[in-house]
């Protein structure tokens, strides 16, 4: 039997999930990965091996009963009856929003569960779905050890300048600050800088995460000294779906003068707004890629996307005090050259030259010349939780996980 970890990073309606082997001394290797999509309505599940061959193809019905918990014991049961069969030891959840407290990963108790539901109000659309499989779990399987990583814990030891609001000093102390997101892939982008280039590691660098959520972070020396999100995963880089910055001002007319509760402002700002929004199209950059020759809405959606990015890109190249190297990463920055190119066009200020040919065939370096350089670097945010689940288990204090499915 082989002793395995279970990633999950769930959502709304979809569980997503990865199998990793959990040796004793060397990376967590990845065995699996596995997408619930559609549940609470008509879910799919798909697993794929390390090859990238489908090893299950499944629907579940569309009478809209399947929901988390049916999700998360079918994958526990795949997992028992797979041949060879796993122990899993543990697993490893991603959770949005860690607060003032977790600045690592944190073994889950009765108590931290406690803490991370009063962080409800900081992320209200993540971190409820973040926080069932924990409670499920808890009740199906309480002897499982459960780890807890935080996409707010990276950017914990940035300067404290980087982090306030200029809100009253309550508001501040009670906690209203910048936290920022997409840690585990920042984290992980530091951890392999080294990789593609020892100076990368040593210097100043923005990484660009760019996916359906997005943001941008500031990192000098493979530390965290700013980020474009803040207090919520608001704020920053226009998104899929989510406006990004905002002039506080229009909350108030959403309120008054629209009329809108609460609730639907927030949906609105979330599920509403960026990508989707200005284009009236899609959430899609594939789809507005692909339209947006003939449909204006889509290139101006675009175009606010690209050029929100070069603004940041310069609040954040004046907090390095300059710029060495600029990462793209997640599904845009990954596999979208156009995107690429056109930020690289507008941050010539800054000495990027891109590299076409380069760019074209997904780098990973995509500049030339000698002025700062610009990669691709997929991220890989499922490893890091498996890596600081794995570290947590080997924590002196606690006793060696046992087998618990
Ligand atoms: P999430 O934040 O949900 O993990 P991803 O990192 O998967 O999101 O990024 C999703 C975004 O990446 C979508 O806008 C999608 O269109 C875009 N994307 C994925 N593949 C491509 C591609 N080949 N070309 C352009 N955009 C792409």
């Amino acid at each position: 039997m082989t002793p395995v970890l279970l990633v999950l990073n769930a959502g709304s309606s979809s569980l997503k999930f990865q199998v990793f082997t959990l040796g004793d001394s060397e990376e967590p290797q990845r065995l699996f990965r596995g997408l619930f999509e559609g549940l609470r309505g008509a879910p799919h599940l798909r697993i794929r091996d390390r090859t990238g061959t489908t090893v299950a193809d499944e629907d579940f019905g569309s009478d809209g009963a399947f929901g988390h918990e049916d999700a998360l014991l079918h994958v526990a049961a795949w997992m028992r009856a797979h041949s060879g069969g796993f122990d899993l030891v543990a697993v490893g959840h991603r959770i949005v929003h860690g607060g003032m407290t977790y600045c690592e990963p944190v073994r889950v108790t009765a108590e931290v569960l406690e803490a991370l539901e009063r962080l409800v109000p900081l992320a209200p659309l993540h971190q409820p779905h973040n926080l069932e499989p924990i409670r499920i779990f808890r009740r199906r399987f309480p002897d499982l050890p459960q780890v807890a990583c935080f996409d707010t814990a990276f950017h914990a030891g940035q300067p404290e300048i980087a982090r306030l609001f200029a809100l009253p000093h309550a508001m501040i102390e009670g906690g209203v600050r910048r936290y920022g997101f997409h840690g585990l892939s920042y984290a992980y982008i530091a951890s392999v800088l080294a990789e593609y280039d020892p100076a990368l590691a040593a210097g100043r660098v923005v990484v660009a995460h760019l996916g359906n959520g997005a943001s941008l972070c500031a990192l000098n020396r493979g530390a965290s000294v700013a980020t474009t999100m803040g207090f919520s995963a608001l704020d920053g880089l226009p998104m899929g779906t989510r406006c990004g910055s905002l002039d506080a001002g229009i909350v108030f007319y959403m309120l008054r003068e629209m009329k809108l509760g609460p609730a639907e402002a927030e949906r609105m700002l979330y599920t509403q707004s960026g990508l989707l929004g200005v284009s009236g199209i899609s959430n899609d950059m594939r789809t507005l890629r692909r339209v947006a020759a003939r449909e204006p809405d889509a290139r101006r959606a675009i175009d606010l996307f690209v050029y929100r990015i070069g603004r940041e890109l310069g609040s954040l190249v004046a907090a390095l005090g300059g710029i060495d190297a600029l990462i793209f990463t997640a599904g845009i920055g990954e596999n979208d050259a156009a995107t690429r190119a056109e930020v690289l066009r507008g941050a010539a200020w800054a000495g990027f030259e891109l590299d076409d040919a380069a760019n074209a065939s997904g780098g990973p370096r995509v500049t030339r010349g000698p002025g700062p350089t610009a990669w691709v670097i997929p991220t890989d945010e499922e490893l890091m939780i498996a890596r600081g689940t794995r570290a947590v288990l080997s924590r002196p204090r606690s006793s060696r996980p046992q087998p618990a499915l």
